[in-house]
Order: C-alpha cells, then structure tokens, then sequence
C-alpha cells in the first residue's frame, strides 16, 4: 500500500518561540494514523532539531528540511548540505519548491544534483514539481510537468526512485488560495503515475505517492485527497495553524 502523507511547508515563517508553540501544540493532539499514513513537518533550518525533539513521541510524524545544498561538504557560506541533515536525525528533504526554482534559479540539473545527494545520505527527498498559470493556459501543464520529472528524476535507478515522493504543486495555486479542483489535481497525479509507470513499471507506479500542493485547506483536504491518484498534500499556509493542519491530517483516512 503506498503512502499518504500530510506534509507541511512552513517556508520562512515563525519565531523560534512561535515554532515551538506550533509544534507544542500538534504533539499534544491525538491522531490515529493507519500504517501508511505519515505527517511531514518542513520546518526552517534553525528549528529542525527542536523540532526532531517536540515530536519524539509522536509516532508517524517526520521532521523534514526544506532545501539542501547540491554539493557534499566545502566553501558555501551559509549552505547546508543533505550530510549535515542526515547528522542530525533528519529523514526528508523538499527538493525543487516552485520558490526555489524561482526565486534561487535551480535548475533541473542542480535538482538531480541534490536529489542525489539526499538519496545518498538517505534522506526521503519530496521532489516538486508544477506548472504556472501562462502553462496551463497554453495547455502544456502535462508536458511540462513530465519534463520536470524526467529531468530532475529518471536517471535514477528504480530503488533510488522509489525512495522519492513527488510533490505536483500548480504555481498559480501556491499561497493563492485559488486551488486546483479534485478533477485538476486527479487529472495530472494520474498522468504523472502513467510516466513513471512507462520508465519504471507499473508495479513502482502504484507504489509512488505523489501529494498535491496549493492551497490546500482544512475544507478542500477531504475532496482532494480522496482522488484515487492523490496520496495527500504539501501545506503551506494552512500548516501554520495547528486546528487547521489538525484537520488536514484527519482527511487523510
Ligand atoms: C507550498 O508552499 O508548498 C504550498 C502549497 O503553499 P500553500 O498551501 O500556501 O498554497
């Protein structure tokens, strides 16, 4: 049975005090999670160890990073590598967020790079993918996206492949509270399982989760996850709120 995952992105946001009230606050709620269900909580670099800590106890819950360096070790001032993470007890890694692709200009072959690494360290890496709206006006959302993957991706092997979770996020979704419907999000998860089916079988398909970002709430967690190729999602905003990430968690059963 694959996975399905609640998987938050608090992107720069919170005080060190907030994160930890936050994180307080989700350790102390009661979750009955079956046996593939997981919580991925994608914290700032500074609190990813108090937050290892909050959630010991929390069985199913994963502290993530949300970036690493594409390179081992060396002079990158300011850079973390996924060797560091690793060292630390961390378990995943966002790899490829829309704002990084953005924002800090990393490229696909920058991608595999890190991907690599964090396979390497044994980290899970939660690789993202998505197209913008100029995209999915022209129609090319499915092309896209398969370019997207098949470069930052497909020159793994399948056991390397099949320790990634890909993370379809449209950027015109993103923080914009304008989501995709159910059918959207069905439309393209399925369409990404039948490319990964065509370069690694069908069997390694079936067994990727791939989650749906943007905008993703309380109140459309339910209709999104209960699409047959969607195995949950990546929060950003809605995560910041304990209620609300609360409820995101309960719609994954
Ligand atoms: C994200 O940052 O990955 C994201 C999906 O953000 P939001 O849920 O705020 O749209």
């Amino acid at each position: 049975m694959r996975k399905q995952i609640a998987a938050a992105n608090w992107k720069m946001n919170c005080s060190l005090q907030d994160a930890e009230k936050l994180l307080t606050a989700l350790s102390q709620k009661q979750f009955s999670l079956k046996e593939n269900e997981q919580v991925v909580i994608a914290v700032p670099f500074p609190y990813l160890l108090m937050a290892k800590q909050l959630l010991n106890g929390k069985p199913s819950f994963f502290i993530s990073a949300q970036n690493c360096h594409q390179k081992d070790s060396g002079a990158y001032t300011g850079e973390v590598s996924a060797a560091m993470l690793a060292s630390c007890g961390i378990t995943h890694v966002i790899i490829g967020h829309s704002e990084r692709r953005q924002y800090f200009n990393e490229t696909s072959d920058i991608l595999a790079q890190k991907t690599d690494l964090a396979l390497q360290h044994g980290l899970t890496p939660i690789f993202c993918c998505g197209e913008d709206l100029a995209v999915r006006e022209h129609n090319e959302q499915n092309h896209f996206v398969e370019s997207q993957i098949r470069d930052g991706l497909f020159h793994l092997n399948t056991e390397a492949f099949s320790r990634v979770l890909i993370a379809y996020e449209p950027i015109w979704a993103i923080g914009t509270g304008k989501t995709a419907t159910a059918a959207q999000a069905q439309e393209m998860h399925a369409h990404i399982r039948k490319i990964v089916g065509d370069k690694y079988g069908n069997e390694v398909a079936d067994h990727t989760t791939i989650l749906y970002g943007g905008s993703v709430k309380g109140d459309n967690a339910n209709e999104l996850f209960s699409q047959p190729d969607v195995d949950g999602g990546l929060v950003g905003g809605a995560s910041l709120k304990a209620d609300e990430f609360e409820k995101i968690i309960h719609s994954l059963s």
